[in-house]
C-alpha cells in the first residue's frame, strides 16, 4: 500500500509542479508582451507600424491567457479519468457490455477514450478557431471545412490507427518480455512508412497541390536547388488559404519521394527574393541534416519511453496508484500515454534548445546561399503578417519557442550580411 500511495504522491506534486511552472511561464509571457506593448523595438521601428506591433501584443496574450483554460480543464479531465475512477468505470463496463478477448477490448477502450476526449476538446478548438483566430483576421475556415477536416481526420486515423494498435497491443500481449523491442521497431517502420505516404497520399486529402507554375518564381527556386545539389520530386502550392491567412513553407517526404511545398498565402506575401532566402533557410534544414537528427532523437525517445513502460506494466502499484483495480497491457498504455507528459515536461526547453539550434544553422546556411538581407526582410515580413511578437519573454522562449525570438535571430542574420 505504501507503493501506491507513494506513486499517486508523485504523479500529484509533478502535475502540480508542472502546472505552477506552465502558468508561471504564461504570466512572464504576458507581461514582457504588455510592458513592450507602446513601442516598436529600435531594430525594426521602420520596418513594422507600431499598430502591426500591437495587434501582434494583442493577439500573443490573448492566445496566452485563453490556454490556460484548457490548462485547467485538462488538469481536471486528466484527474477524473485516473484517480476519480473514469477509466475502471469505461474499462469495466466495457468488459461487461462486450465481452471481447483482451486485445479487442483494448482497442475498445482506447477508441472510447478517444471518441470522448476529442469531443471534451471541441469546444476549445472551435473557440480558438472561430473566435481568436477570426477576431485578428486570421481565420478562413468555414463551420463546414472544419468538421469535413475533423471527419476526414478521425476516419483516417481509424483506418491507420486501429490496425497499429491491434498489432501493439498483440505483440503487447503475446511476444514475451522483449515486446518492447519488437513495437519499437513496427512504431520506427510505421513511422518511416507515414513520412513517406504522407506527401502523396495523405496531405493531398486535406489540402489541393498543385504545380508552382512556370515563371521567374520558379526559375529561381529550381536554380536555387541546382545549386545546392538537391533533388525533389516536385515543387508545389497548396490552398493553406482555405483555412488560415497564416503563412508557411516545408518540405515532405524523403528520399525521392520528396516535396516542396509552399501555402498560397506565403506566395502572396513574399517577392522572389524573399521566397528564395526562405527555400534557402528550409534546404538548410537539409543539408545540415536536421531531419535525421530530429529522427534519431524521436526513435531513441520512443525506445526509452517503451522500455520504461515495460517496466511498469508489470508493476501492480502502477495501476492502483492511478485508479485502475484490474491490470492490463491496453491500460498499461492507455495510463502511460496519459500520465507521462506530466513527467516529460521539465524535459521541454532541451528539444527547444536543439530545435532553435538547427534554426541558426539554417539561417546560416540560406546566408551563404542567398542574401542575409533578404531573409531578414522575409522573416520581418512574415512576424508582422502572422502578429509575431517581437519582444517575447526570454524564460517564456527559451522553455517553449522552437524558433530564436525575433530580435536574436534577425541580429545572427545581420552578423551574416
Ligand atoms: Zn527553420
Amino acid at each position: 500500500m505504501s507503493e501506491l500511495h507513494n506513486f499517486t504522491l508523485l504523479f500529484l506534486a509533478m502535475l502540480l509542479i508542472s502546472t505552477i511552472m506552465r502558468l508561471y511561464l504564461s504570466q512572464r509571457q504576458i507581461n514582457t508582451v504588455t510592458k513592450n506593448r507602446s513601442q516598436v523595438p529600435d531594430t525594426f521601428a521602420d520596418k513594422i507600424s507600431l499598430e502591426d506591433h500591437q495587434k501582434a501584443a494583442d493577439y500573443t496574450t490573448t492566445k496566452v491567457k485563453f490556454g490556460r483554460l484548457p490548462l485547467f480543464y485538462d488538469i481536471a479531465l486528466l484527474l477524473i479519468w485516473t484517480l476519480g475512477g473514469g477509466l475502471e468505470w469505461l474499462d469495466q463496463n466495457i468488459i461487461l457490455a462486450l465481452d471481447l478477448n483482451p486485445i479487442m477490448t483494448g482497442i475498445a477502450v482506447i477508441l472510447t477514450y478517444t471518441f470522448i476526449s476529442s469531443l471534451l476538446d471541441l469546444p476549445f478548438s472551435l473557440y480558438d478557431t472561430f473566435v481568436i483566430e477570426e477576431k485578428f483576421g486570421f481565420n478562413r475556415t468555414t463551420i463546414k471545412t472544419f468538421f469535413v477536416d475533423m471527419f476526414k481526420g478521425s476516419a483516417l486515423g481509424l483506418a491507420i490507427g486501429v490496425p497499429l494498435l491491434y498489432i501493439i497491443l498483440w505483440l503487447m500481449e503475446k511476444s514475451g518480455d522483449q515486446w518492447w523491442i519488437y513495437t519499437w521497431l513496427v512504431i520506427s517502420g510505421f513511422s518511416l512508412f507515414m513520412m513517406w505516404v504522407y506527401p502523396t497520399w495523405i496531405a493531398p486529402l486535406f489540402n489541393k497541390f498543385e504545380p508552382l507554375e512556370e515563371g521567374e518564381t520558379l526559375n529561381r527556386i529550381k536554380s536555387l536547388l541546382t545549386r545546392c545539389g538537391f533533388n525533389s520530386d516536385g515543387i508545389f502550392v497548396i490552398d493553406g488559404s482555405k483555412r488560415s491567412s497564416h503563412g508557411n513553407a516545408y518540405f515532405s517526404g524523403f528520399g525521392r519521394n520528396k516535396r516542396i511545398v509552399f501555402f498560397d498565402t506565403l506566395l502572396k506575401m513574399l517577392n522572389d527574393d524573399e521566397l528564395e532566402a526562405v527555400l534557402a533557410h528550409e534546404l538548410g534544414h537539409f543539408k545540415k541534416k536536421h531531419i535525421i537528427k530530429g529522427m534519431i532523437i524521436s526513435f531513441s525517445t520512443t525506445l526509452i519511453g517503451l522500455g520504461v513502460l515495460a517496466w511498469l506494466m508489470k508493476e501492480d502499484w502502477f495501476y492502483s496508484a492511478l485508479g485502475i483495480s484490474q491490470p492490463s497491457t491496453y491500460m498499461a498504455l492507455l495510463l502511460f500515454t496519459l500520465v507521462m507528459p506530466v513527467f516529460t515536461f521539465a524535459f521541454q526547453p532541451l528539444f527547444s534548445l536543439f530545435s532553435r539550434k538547427n534554426e541558426f544553422e539554417a539561417d546560416a546556411f540560406a546566408a551563404e546561399q542567398t542574401d542575409a538581407k533578404y531573409l531578414t526582410q522575409a522573416l520581418v515580413g512574415l512576424y508582422r503578417e502572422n502578429a509575431n511578437t517581437l519582444t517575447p519573454d526570454p524564460l517564456y522562449s527559451a522553455f517553449y519557442d522552437s524558433h530564436p525570438p525575433a530580435p536574436v535571430r534577425i541580429a545572427h542574420l545581420n552578423a551574416h550580411a
